[in-house]
């Protein structure tokens, strides 16, 4: 195009070598020259800089895949105008290693904790109509729906969070483009997310959603969007990510369409009996169950012994054993772990008032309760080590705080959050 335009106006170009440049400016050609040139030599200099040529180059392959299943060239080109390269941020937390291993009890604490409780009461009350037009409409319970927004988006808080939150297609054509184990399922999950955004129910600006594409209050990737939004409060727009009526209803819907039993609980905490541990995995009538020794803790009865359960240890036979019900399992398509079907089982029996697990989980010697997780991140702030949220998660913050208190006093500084830590710092 610099070319073209050169030969177009060669002529002038050869006048302005041979005279001053303002001279030029003023005499030949001021108004072309302001108009058109800077702004192209803007657009070279921005384009050499920032743009990407291969991811282009994908970009534009990918957009005759697009078209094949039905994205329009101008749904495309708005999604993509701004685009230049891919999205590094996406890359970076998609290789991500943790530091440490999280253990089922850790996991826990950090979802199944006051905090979330007395927020998701809160959030009971303030949408009382909704949560209970919801559990009406599919047959799932409101604390259920509650215990997910908790899980999901801290019940919404994580939208407000910029450095959480990517433009969708960008970040899906990212991982398309520049992570091999997730190819696949980003390409299915752009197309999707194109059909959403051709549809009307949300604007450019607002497809926002974590690295791997979670849209919503209710973090739902693309494709179980397009299988189970609901526009709930009857705005014409399925809009998860602003309208807590569509996002909980889109929630409770997923649910439903994947076998939720109304009226039924999730599971039962059991006392295992000897060599119980022989048969984890297995299912089997709660009659049955009752005959192997397996009996509900606290000395409670099974309400329908015909329900078949199945024997779930998610720490071995030394943590609670639970017999699991067919609602588990459909707790687990929202994501496919037992830990968070758990903490969803578990939140939602705080949010009625039962108590949390009866046998405790094995954590190893001086590992800290959730509660005293919480009372460290407190202490460790008062004395100026950390700086984060008390939130009793203790991930690498909390840990660089526990290394920056141990070098202070001249400890070995290896930033486990012990016992020890929280006894030295009660003394402080
Ligand atoms: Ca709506």
């Amino acid at each position: 195009m610099f070319l073209l335009f050169s030969r177009i106006n060669g002529k002038r170009f050869c006048e302005y070598e041979r005279s001053n440049m303002m001279h030029y400016v003023r005499t030949e050609n001021k108004r072309l020259f302001f108009i058109f040139l800077i702004p192209m030599l803007i657009h070279i200099t921005y384009a050499v800089s920032f743009a990407d040529t291969d991811f282009q180059q994908w970009l534009l392959e990918f957009s005759k895949t697009a078209q094949r299943q039905g994205i329009s060239a101008q749904t495309w080109d708005e999604a993509f105008v701004r685009v230049k390269s891919p999205d590094k941020r996406v890359l970076k937390k998609a290789n991500y290693q943790p530091e440490f291993k999280t253990e089922i009890w850790d996991y826990l604490d950090a979802r199944v904790n006051e905090i979330a409780v007395l927020q998701g009461l809160r959030m009971s009350v303030k949408y009382a109509p909704v949560l209970e037009t919801v559990e009406e409409r599919f047959g799932v319970s409101k604390n259920i729906i509650l215990a997910i927004w908790s899980m999901e988006s801290a019940y919404g808080a994580v939208l407000k969070n910029k450095k959480r939150l990517h433009y969708v297609p960008l970040a899906l054509a990212t991982l398309a483009y520049g992570d091999k184990k997730r190819q696949k399922f980003a390409k299915t999950q752009l197309i999707a997310a194109l059909k959403i955004l051709q549809s009307g129910d949300i604007d450019y600006e607002n497809m926002v959603g974590s690295w791997a594409g979670a849209m919503g209050h209710t973090q739902f990737i693309p494709t179980s969007y397009l299988l189970y939004g609901i526009d709930f409060d009857n705005d014409g727009r399925r809009d998860i990510w602003r309208s807590v009526p569509d996002a909980l209803a889109t929630a409770a819907n997923l649910l439903h369409k994947n076998g939720w039993q109304s009226g039924k609980t999730w599971g039962y905490e059991v006392d295992l009996p000897a060599g119980g541990a022989q048969y984890e995995g297995m299912t089997k009538t709660l009659a049955e169950w009752e005959n192997l020794g397996f009996s509900r803790i606290q000395s409670k009865q099974f309400p329908r012994k015909t329900d078949r359960a199945e024997c779930v240890l998610l720490a071995g036979s030394e943590g609670p054993a639970y017999l699991m019900l067919r609602n588990f399992f459909v707790l687990k398509k929202y994501n496919n772990a037992n830990a968070y079907a758990l903490a969803v089982g578990l939140l939602a029996d705080s949010f009625a008032g039962h108590i949390g697990p009866q046998h405790a989980w094995p954590r190893p010697p001086g590992a800290l309760s959730g509660d005293e997780k919480f009372t460290l991140q407190r202490l460790l702030k008062k004395h100026g080590f950390y700086h984060g949220e008390i939130d009793g998660n203790l991930g690498s913050k909390s840990r660089e705080a526990v290394r920056r208190f141990q070098a202070a006093y001249g400890l070995e500084a290896d930033g486990v959050p012990d016992k020890s830590i929280l006894t030295l710092l009660r003394k402080l």
